[in-house]
């Protein structure tokens, strides 16, 4: 069965929060420090999260499974949950790949690929040692350059690398962006900055995916190459160069029509977008705790499924709503 919704959309990508916590502070996404107001949270444990990828692989047709946050590296075991998800990919033959800020990565990168994830997401929103250490409140640009390093290395083919670019903050940085990854196995992601309650979105803070694209094609030339129908990027090879340069363009030109994700965060919350206030959704840790058998399960999904709406509000909006933030959501 397909968890499909009212605009006929089918659902066969789980995005799952690991946790809400982060070893960064980074400025556009937890400006309130968050991190020293979470105490202890009702995480949901491995077991049941790998319940419920065998609910949504098994019984859903889930093709694909993410592992973000908060950062995902912080979990303790988190490199064990992998290996006993990689079993699970071997039965019902799903993909798995993880976003991560990539400072835990340092010297496990090996260890990361033989547990069985797919791809690599590495967020590094500045190549500037000083730029870097404002954003994320971390001092550790090139501890992150030394990681992607070791992912090339290690065989992830391409290594993605996501810059989110605000206004004021990093868009003097694209070219370099280029100019440093061009030689590399690399997939430059050019992200643009999206709304969150509080963290701080103004329209003229905000630059365009064919902003940045202009710029690069001032110095570069660029050739499209075709994406998977439900991709969230418009993917380009670099002419000759092997990097890759993607946009992904959320707030200029959703993709909201092709969505094929949702997610669950990690004290069990199912979400059916990024942006939604969680109004129909239901928490797998209270069914699991009511017993429910994965039938059950599958009901309440095919149910809440019909929730979705056909897209996200518009910016200005969802600056308002103060229900979300990324890390709580995992982006
Ligand atoms: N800690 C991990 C990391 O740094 O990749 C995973 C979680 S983080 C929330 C996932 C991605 O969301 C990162 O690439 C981050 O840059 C992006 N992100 C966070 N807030 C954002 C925003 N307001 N607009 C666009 N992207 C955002």
């Amino acid at each position: 069965m397909k968890l499909i919704d009212r605009f006929n959309r089918t659902h066969n990508y789980l995005r799952i929060s690991l946790t809400d916590k982060c070893n960064y502070n980074c400025i556009y996404c937890n400006p309130n420090k968050l991190n020293d107001k979470f105490g202890k949270m009702n995480l949901l444990s491995f077991e049941e999260l790998l319940r419920v990828i065998e609910i949504f692989a098994g019984e859903l047709e889930f093709k694909k499974f993410r592992f973000t946050g908060g950062e995902p590296l912080i979990r303790r075991d988190v490199f064990k949950f992998f290996g006993d998800v990689g079993k699970l990919k071997s039965i019902y033959g799903f993909k798995t790949g993880i976003t991560t800020n990539g400072s835990l990565l340092k010297g496990r990168v090996g260890e990361l690929k033989n547990s069985g994830v797919d791809s690599l997401n590495i967020s590094l929103d500045s190549l500037n040692k000083n730029k870097f250490l404002s954003i994320t409140q971390k001092d550790e640009a090139d501890r992150i350059l030394n990681v992607i390093d070791e992912a090339i290395e290690n065989g992830y083919s391409p290594v993605k690398v996501n810059a989110v670019i605000i206004k004021g903050i990093n868009d003097g940085e694209i070219l370099n962006f280029v100019d440093y990854f061009k030689d590399l196995d690399v997939n430059i992601r050019f992200i643009e900055f999206m709304p969150f309650g509080s963290n701080t979105w103004q329209r003229n803070g905000f630059i365009s995916y064919k902003e940045i694209k202009n710029l690069v094609e001032e110095k570069y030339s660029l050739s499209v190459l075709s994406s998977d129908k439900n991709s969230v990027a418009k993917d380009y090879q670099m002419d000759n160069f092997p990097a890759k340069v993607s946009f992904i363009s959320s707030i200029s030109e959703n993709f909201c029509s092709t969505c094929n994700r949702v997610r669950i965060s990690s004290t069990g919350k199912f979400r059916l977008c990024l942006f939604s206030e969680g109004k129909h959704e239901i928490n797998f840790k209270e069914l699991f705790q009511k017993k429910y058998s994965n039938e059950d399960i599958v009901n309440e999904l095919s149910e809440a499924i019909k929730h979705k709406w056909e897209k996200h509000p518009e910016p200005e909006e969802l600056s308002e709503m103060m229900a979300n933030n990324m890390m709580t959501i995992g982006g």
